[in-house]
């Protein structure tokens, strides 16, 4: 099959010659049933949208083009990812809000499917119970349009790892609590099939997922392509990240005899050497999120593969807002336990990480995975932290929640890492900060972000 790479330039044109160049349209019946997947999994109005989730201009472009195909039965569909901010906020539709898709599909007569309120059929991958969105599994056509962009657990998230928007919340879990992170997201796209691939690339993103430790760039590309695997190949290649070395990739390449040889692929379009990158996926929380405000003794480190996103988003959150409200301070031997952990016992036992004085165990399965500390007794230390400890007292701080939300996870760190004065002076500057908000007279920005000040980031591309 074909790959397009065609330079986006403000145009419908740019976007409607990236699906002719790859044939995208050749298999789509005028009475099919369309369903497009944006990535529009997370997001929070406070947070720049660049690279991060898909621009509403390509899914309205995209539309305009299916239209003139002579579609008329399309819709869209996302599931967020829920419980970070309150259990019961409608997650997906503040996101299609947040990034004008809400407009777009009253526009065009679109339908929006929140994929969390949709029936989901259960799948067996590999062993694994899962469930999906029967609505991804069911429809005639579907249109995967991921971001170009990085990720610090996968190295990169485009059209496979798009898809994981598809699953119940339970089954997002059960993906990364399984420990096969990456069998799981290379079975589920033998599941549901994508049949067309349009990585939006208007923007990139280093240290993806988002925009609090990642870096956002412009970079007015679009890739699209019918053959997922050769999309992410050249999406993965264009960032400056070796595809052979993405795991679902591997593993995807491995059963059904797929090539990493990119010389073999047929691209279309603009020259792939002109638009290579060369992004960072790695970052550790606490060096990318606390380092900024040059904040001592709190070590999150890199959570491997089994910290989920919700987690991982919430967890983002509040390093950023603790780093900022609280400049220069020392916690003093602080360590987050996330997941389940394993990556902070290997840094402390390779001596890349001081022994804490403090465990907080973030999460649900961090505090199952280390009962014995949540009362603070020290006799005991389950075996695997005992090394940790180094025969000190060490205390625990357990914030429950599958995931924690956001609101509590605060009160619980301000109450147990800071002293009475600083932490009453936190709680009235964050209910300030609040208020401001939600009245929309007051804009958080965390360091980094007065970049997205400057003209090549356009808001309305979304
Ligand atoms: S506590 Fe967090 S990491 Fe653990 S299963 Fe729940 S969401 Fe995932």
């Amino acid at each position: 099959m074909t790959v397009s790479l065609v330079k986006f330039d403000g145009s419908l044109d740019s976007l409607r010659k990236a699906i002719e160049l790859c044939s995208g349209f050749q298999k789509l019946g005028r009475n099919d049933r369309v369903l497009i997947k944006p990535n529009n999994c997370f997001r929070h109005k406070i947070m720049p949208p660049y690279g991060m989730v898909t621009t509403s201009w390509i899914v309205d472009g995209v539309i305009q083009l299916l239209l003139e195909h002579g579609c008329h039965d399309i819709s869209i569909g996302e599931g967020a990812i829920i419980g970070i901010f309150d259990e019961l906020a409608p997650y997906t539709k503040q996101g299609f809000k947040g990034t004008g898709i809400d407009k777009i599909a009253e526009k065009y007569g679109v339908t929006l499917l929140d994929f969390n309120q949709h029936p989901f059929r259960e799948l067996d991958l590999g062993g694994v119970k899962i469930r999906v969105c029967r609505a991804a599994l069911e429809t005639d056509f579907l249109i995967n349009i991921p971001v170009l962009k990085t990720h610090f657990q996968t190295k990169v998230s485009l059209g496979f790892k798009n898809l994981k928007g598809c699953l119940s919340q339970d089954s997002r879990k059960r993906f990364h609590m399984s420990g096969r992170l990456d069998t799981l997201i290379c079975l589920l796209n033998d599941a549901i099939k994508s049949d067309l691939v349009v990585i939006d690339g208007i923007y990139m993103l280093e240290k993806g997922p988002e925009t609090l430790a990642g870096t956002a760039y412009r970079k007015d590309l679009i890739i699209a392509s019918p053959d997922i695997f050769e999309c992410d190949v050249v999406g993965a290649t264009i960032m400056g990240v070796d595809p052979a070395q993405v795991d679902y990739l591997k593993e995807f390449a491995r059963r059904h005899g797929r090539s990493f040889d990119i010389s073999a692929i047929q691209i279309k379009g603009e020259d792939i050497e002109s638009l290579k990158e060369q992004l960072e996926w790695r970052f550790e929380p606490d060096k990318e999120l606390l380092a900024p405000a040059k904040i001592a003794g709190l070590s999150a480190p890199h959570p491997g593969k089994t910290l989920c996103s919700a987690c991982g988003a919430t967890l983002a959150l509040v390093l950023s807002i603790l780093g900022k409200d609280n400049p220069g301070m020392d916690f003093g031997g602080v360590a987050f336990y996330y997941g389940l952990g394993l990556r902070a016992e290997r840094e402390k036992r390779e001596g890349t990480r001081p022994s804490p004085t403090k465990v907080v165990l973030y999460g649900d399965c961090a505090i199952r995975k280390n009962k014995s500390l949540q009362k603070n007794v020290t006799k005991r230390i389950p075996s695997h932290l005992r090394e940790i400890a180094d025969g000190r007292q060490l205390s625990a701080v357990s914030i429950e929640g599958c995931p924690p939300a956001l609101t509590k996870t605060l009160l619980l760190l301000m109450k147990a890492l800071l002293n009475k004065p600083r932490m009453f002076r936190m709680l009235l500057l964050r209910a300030i900060k609040l208020i401001g908000i939600r009245l929309g007279i007051y804009r958080e920005i965390f360091p980094g972000w007065e970049r997205y000040r400057s003209k090549e980031f356009d808001r309305s591309h979304f």
